[in-house]
C-alpha cells in the first residue's frame, strides 16, 4: 500500500498523457510507412512478401467443398425464382430490361455473339524515344485514340457493337443472356500514366467503357514517387470512379511466367489479384498474360486462383463456347500506329 501510494504521489498526469500522445503519433507512422511500403515490398521482396499474403487467398480448396462463393451463388439460385419473374415481367411489358449499365433488349443466341476484344497500350505523342528509335510500336497518338473513341461512339449509338467489361462478359456468360451479337471489349495493357490523361476526357465525351489491366507493383502513392510513367493508385482511382473504366490483373511484376515454376507463378498470379482488390475494394475475374507469355501451368494457375478467363495476346475474336471451352486463353486483335478504327471495328 505504501508503495501503491507513493507511485500516486509521484504521478505527473500531464507527463504521461505527453507519453500517451507521443506514442499514438509514432504508432499512425508507422502505421502508415507500412501500409505504403506494401506496394513496394511485392517488387523488392517477392518471395518473402508474396508468400506472406498469399497463403490465404492461394489455398487450394477441396474442388468439392462449395467456396464461400458458390454457397452465396447457391443461397442466391434459391431466391431467385421471384427475380426471375419479376425480370420475364417487365421483359413481356417494356420488351426491356437492364442487365449491368446498358439496357438490352433480349438475349441473344449464343451461337450467333462474337466478342472481339482489343488490345491497346500507350496513347503517346511520338513512337520514337530521344535518339529516335522507334520504341513504343504498340502506341497509339492522342488523335488517333481520339479517332477511335469517336468511331466507337458512332457504332454504339446505332447499335451495332455492345462495349463491355470484363466483369460483364462473365454476368453474361452465367445467365447465358448476351445483349448483342456483336460485344466490343477495350482493353489496355500495363496501366500507363498516358492512359489516365489522354483516355478519362474521351471517354467521358464519347460515353465508351474500357478495362485496364494493371500491373500490381508498378503502383505508386504519389506523383513524386511515380515508377517508371505508370498510373498512380489515384490515377487509378479515379478512372474506376469515373465508371468508364475497370482494372484487371496484369501479374504482380510483369515477368516470364514461362520461367517460373507453378508456385512461382501462383504468387504472382494470386497476388497480384488479391492485392488489387484489397488496395481498390473491387473484385477481379480476369488476367492477362505479362507480354503474352504462358504455358499450360500459366492456364492452372489462372484456374486455381479463381479467374474466370485470361486473355492472351493471339488474334481472333472468341465466341460464347470459347468462354467455357478455353477460358484462359482467349483471343484479342492487336491495336497499333497503323490501326485504323474502320479496320478495327469494321470485322
Ligand atoms: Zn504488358
Amino acid at each position: 500500500m505504501k508503495l501503491f501510494s507513493k507511485f500516486f504521489d509521484s504521478f505527473d498526469i500531464s507527463a504521461f498523457f505527453s507519453w500517451l500522445m507521443i506514442m499514438v503519433a509514432l504508432f499512425l507512422i508507422v502505421n502508415q510507412w507500412w501500409i505504403q511500403g506494401a506496394a513496394w515490398d511485392i517488387e523488392l521482396k517477392i518471395d518473402d512478401k508474396l508468400k506472406w499474403e498469399s497463403m490465404e487467398v492461394c489455398t487450394i480448396t477441396d474442388e468439392n467443398e462449395p467456396t464461400l462463393e458458390e454457397e452465396t451463388h447457391n443461397a442466391n439460385a434459391a431466391a431467385a425464382p421471384l427475380v426471375e419473374k419479376k425480370a420475364d415481367k417487365s421483359l413481356h411489358f417494356d420488351d426491356s430490361y437492364s442487365l449491368g449499365p446498358s439496357p438490352i433488349k433480349a438475349c441473344f443466341p449464343s451461337h450467333q455473339v462474337r466478342i472481339n476484344a482489343y488490345m491497346y497500350h500507350y496513347v503517346r505523342e511520338s513512337h520514337r524515344d530521344s535518339s529516335g528509335s522507334v520504341v513504343y510500336g504498340n502506341s497509339i497518338t492522342p488523335e488517333t485514340a481520339r479517332a477511335h473513341y469517336e468511331h466507337l461512339s458512332s457504332l454504339q449509338s446505332q447499335n451495332k457493337i455492345h462495349l463491355a467489361f470484363g466483369s460483364e462478359i462473365e454476368e453474361w456468360e452465367k445467365a447465358d443472356c448476351f445483349p448483342h451479337s456483336n460485344i466490343v471489349m477495350l482493353t489496355f495493357d500495363d496501366g500507363r500514366w498516358d492512359n489516365y490523361h489522354y483516355l478519362l476526357p474521351l471517354a467521358r465525351e464519347f460515353n465508351i467503357k474500357a478495362n485496364l489491366w494493371i500491373i500490381a507493383n508498378r503502383i505508386a502513392f504519389s506523383v513524386n514517387e511515380r515508377i517508371d510513367s505508370f498510373m498512380t493508385f489515384e490515377e487509378i482511382r479515379r478512372m474506376i470512379d469515373s465508371g468508364y473504366f475497370e482494372i484487371q490483373s496484369h501479374s504482380g511484376t510483369h515477368t516470364d511466367l514461362r520461367q517460373k515454376s507453378y508456385e512461382a507463378q501462383r504468387l504472382d498470379i494470386c497476388e497480384s489479384t488479391k492485392y488489387l482488390e484489397k488496395l481498390f475494394d473491387i473484385k477481379i475475374n480476369n488476367f492477362v498474360y505479362p507480354m503474352g507469355l504462358y504455358n499450360q501451368t500459366s492456364m492452372n494457375v489462372a484456374r486455381d486462383c479463381w479467374l474466370s478467363y485470361a486473355f492472351t495476346t493471339l488474334e481472333g475474336n472468341n465466341s460464347v463456347s470459347d468462354l467455357s471451352v478455353y477460358p484462359f486463353e482467349l483471343s484479342r486483335w492487336r491495336v497499333n500506329r497503323w490501326s485504323t478504327a474502320g479496320d478495327l471495328y469494321g470485322r
